[in-house]
């Protein structure tokens, strides 16, 4: 994976014209190492005539290689485990957080991709200035670790921790008696310490129970004011919650209301198990791509890539992981791709817009296509 370790240590985190070359050979020596030892990846391959071994790393990779590998559903995850070393020798397995068993998929990282993934944390966050010295006190709007839970979520938000020193933990979903439940009440409490405390504080979790956090603190009339230096954190996406979504504006109005934390301190984070990069929100709050993935958006009938500024099914690329074949995935997310000037933020990079979930019809396509990959297998 020589490739892949060096488009991760490469130092300008969304320098993507610089690396293209680079992304492109580390994509194919990714295809390559999957279709070899991965069966169920080759079989899938086989079956769609597309063979990596057809082209040289060191000769003329075609320029459209991102678009031209085949495209794996996260359904397909949610399935069946496809793993490309021997299981022994993945340190960390993490799932997605589905809430039952069986809509749950289960990604295999090998050790180089967990360096890989700490490199990257570390020059993406940079740039967001989200790293302190300053200890922290954290409230987790996510679940409490527990044995029992291996969900990536839950790993990162206990990561995202370690970001400053840390002084303490609240959770919000407790383990109690084998399930998890929402301590809104515990959190209210702790918040009207920290609020007296002579260090911030941080919020870190999903950006659903954050938000119920600030409507039930404003129905109840309670007002913090956290120390200066407090941040929210937001990672996770919306999940079941998405209907309640309200405007970021909102979310940001009530924030400052509520808790005294302004827009500049409120910092987003997207990413899926299938698609480990972190992707930071810039100041204007968008999600531009960093130089560890790329993003296709596909036409939601033919799924051919799409342009800029059309909404299509969203197709993430990634070169990090080498113990599953997650190369190139389909989420069931809708998206628009912009170009990075569109922002104003002064990132060159072009940024995605996730605007919704797909349409039961077509998540109908997505299955379907899930389904008959399964039997070629
Ligand atoms: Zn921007």
């Amino acid at each position: 994976m020589k490739y892949r370790n060096k488009l991760f240590s490469y130092k300008k985190p969304y320098d993507l014209i610089s690396t293209q070359k680079l992304f492109n050979k580390a994509v194919l020596e990714n295809c390559k190492y999957q279709y070899k030892n991965c069966t169920e990846y080759r079989k899938i391959l086989d079956g769609m005539s597309f063979n990596p071994e057809k082209i040289n790393v060191n000769g003329d990779i075609p320029d459209n290689i991102i678009e031209k590998i085949p495209v794996i559903p996260t359904l397909l995850f949610k399935r069946m485990k496809m793993f490309s070393v021997p299981e022994r020798k993945i340190p960390i397995k993490a799932t997605s957080s589905g809430t039952s068993g069986k809509n749950v998929s289960e990604i295999g990282f090998d050790l180089g991709s967990l360096v890989c993934g700490l490199k990257m944390v570390l020059k993406v966050g940079r740039a967001r200035d989200i790293f302190s010295l300053i200890p922290c006190h954290y409230i987790i709007m996510g679940y409490q670790p527990h044995k029992s839970n291996k969900t990536a979520v839950t790993k990162t938000a206990f990561g995202a921790t370690l970001f400053t020193p840390c002084l303490s933990r609240t959770y919000i979903l407790k383990y109690k008696n084998g399930k998890y439940i929402p301590d809104f009440k515990g959190v209210i409490g702790k918040l009207k310490i920290l609020e007296k405390s002579s260090f911030p504080c941080r919020f870190m979790g999903f950006p659903a129970y954050t938000f119920f956090l600030l409507k039930i603190m404003r129905e109840k009339g309670i007002t913090i004011k956290l120390p200066v230096g407090s941040k929210i954190l937001l990672g996770g996406g919306w999940k079941q919650f998405y209907a309640e979504q309200p405007d970021k504006t909102e979310f940001y109005r009530l924030s400052e209301e509520v808790l005294g934390v302004s827009e500049e301190n409120i910092i987003e984070f997207f990413g899926a198990v299938e698609h480990p990069v972190l992707y930071c929100d810039c100041k204007n709050h968008h999600f531009h791509i960093p130089i560890y993935s790329r993003v296709t958006i596909r036409d939601v009938d033919t799924l051919k890539p799409i342009g800029y500024g059309e909404t299509g099914l969203v197709n993430l690329i990634t070169p990090m992981v080498k113990a599953t074949p997650v190369l190139s995935v389909m989420t069931d997310d809708l998206g628009i791709l912009r170009k990075g000037k569109e922002c104003g933020c002064g990132n060159p990079s072009p940024y995605l817009e996730i605007v919704g979930r797909v349409a039961p019809e077509s998540l109908k396509t997505c299955a379907a296509g899930a389904a008959e990959m399964l039997k070629n297998i």
